[in-house]
């Protein structure tokens, strides 16, 4: 990744600063970002009369703010960098700055993966409840193990992407439309702040006019989550490289292969430990509590485990059988094979406990 070709717009929170000639900012950034922190940390102190503090512990997104600890040391104002604002309030004044990312990718690459993608899209709508007959029927109708196909009413292309490739978005409509796609920008809920924008925990854009998806970023994180939550085939335009790639359905069935596994072994399981994410964005207190009640009403014991960072070595140790993971939803599907036990969704409970069934399709857990 070329960081120096990303923007960081400082303007908006020097102003703040100034203007309210505050005294002590803490600046967080994401991982990808933290090389240059100190760069920005220069400019907004040589900008402003204001000393900055780095936020130094990991953060994965907006569901992520710093709040009661950075209160504590006396800072006045959060900086917060590369993740737009959530439906959240984390109690503390909060300035959120855009990262962007200059790379304009040709769009020649990822083309031939739209054409078959909207075939499929017109196959499903002009054959909306036929079952699959085999494995290579499946493959062509991108039908996974569930054997989910999305009721669609349109094929239109979903042009979505990751917020720092936003800017992007109204001049790659106009592309993929003069080659011949109809395209869409798909607005989702509260959670999200733009247009096309997705999270790794939030499609809330989807509907049934969108046949097929092109993400503009890089990595499988959003595609991963996008593809599970839909069951719509995505092709992916890396603006980095310019590198484009499709989400394989073979991808997507090892997933669910093997979150189908962990709820076979979670079945004669009796002793559950319910994980709460103590992150401001990622705290489903109600959930959990849901989760709890479902399993005292199934003869099973609930333990409910409130922290801000998960990881196998803060919870292996605890004598229960399985997790159930109330706090990033990723923290369940990209990290299960770190974990000594089961690690399930909230959903996947549900299919544990007989309340909800698999064949039904997968319900993706979404945090609106
Ligand atoms: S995917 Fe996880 S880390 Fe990313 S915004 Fe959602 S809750 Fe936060």
């Amino acid at each position: 990744m070329d960081l120096s070709r990303h923007e960081f717009e400082l303007d908006d929170l020097v102003e703040r600063i100034k203007k309210n000639d505050t005294k002590l900012v803490a600046l967080q950034v994401p991982e990808g970002l933290k090389m240059q922190a100190l760069e920005m940390m220069d400019q907004i102190e040589t900008e402003t009369s204001a000393r900055v503090v780095l936020s130094a512990d990991p953060c994965y997104g907006a569901c992520d703010l710093v709040h009661d600890k950075m209160q504590n040391i006396g800072v006045e104002l959060v900086a917060h960098m590369g993740h737009s604002q959530m439906n959240i309030d984390s109690g503390m004044p909060t300035q959120f700055i855009p990262v962007t990312y200059d790379g304009s990718p040709e769009i020649a690459p990822v083309i031939p993966y739209l054409n078959a993608h909207r075939q499929i899209a017109f196959e499903r709508i002009n054959n909306p409840s036929n079952p699959v007959e085999d494995e290579l029927e499946a493959i062509d109708k991108f039908q996974d193990m569930v054997g989910r196909i999305a009721p669609l009413t349109d094929t239109k292309l979903g042009l979505v992407g990751s917020i720092q490739h936003l800017h992007l978005l109204p001049t790659y409509k106009k592309y993929f439309e003069e080659a011949g796609f109809d395209v869409t920008i798909p607005v989702g809920g509260a959670r999200l702040s733009f247009p096309g924008q997705v999270l790794g925990c939030n499609y809330s854009g989807d509907d049934p006019t969108v046949g097929h998806y092109i993400f503009l970023g890089s990595g499988d994180f959003h595609p991963i989550g996008l593809v599970l939550h839909t069951g719509k085939p995505l092709a992916m335009l890396d603006p980095y490289t310019g590198e484009a790639t499709e989400m394989g359905r073979e991808r997507i069935e090892r997933i669910l292969r093997q979150r189908s596994g962990l709820i076979m072994s979670s079945m004669d399981k009796n002793r559950f430990g319910i994980l709460i994410g103590a992150k401001p964005g990622q705290m489903r207190r109600n959930l959990a509590l849901r989760m709890k009640n479902k399993l005292e009403k199934h003869g099973k014991k609930g333990y409910l485990l409130a922290m801000e960072h998960v990881g196998p070595e803060l919870i292996d140790f605890y004598p229960v059988d399985v997790f159930v993971n109330t706090a990033c939803p990723r923290i369940a599907i990209d990290d299960a094979v770190k974990y000594a036990k089961p690690m399930i969704t909230p959903y996947e409970l549900e299919v544990v406990l007989g309340e909800k069934k698999w064949e039904d399709g997968y319900k993706f857990d979404e945090i609106p």
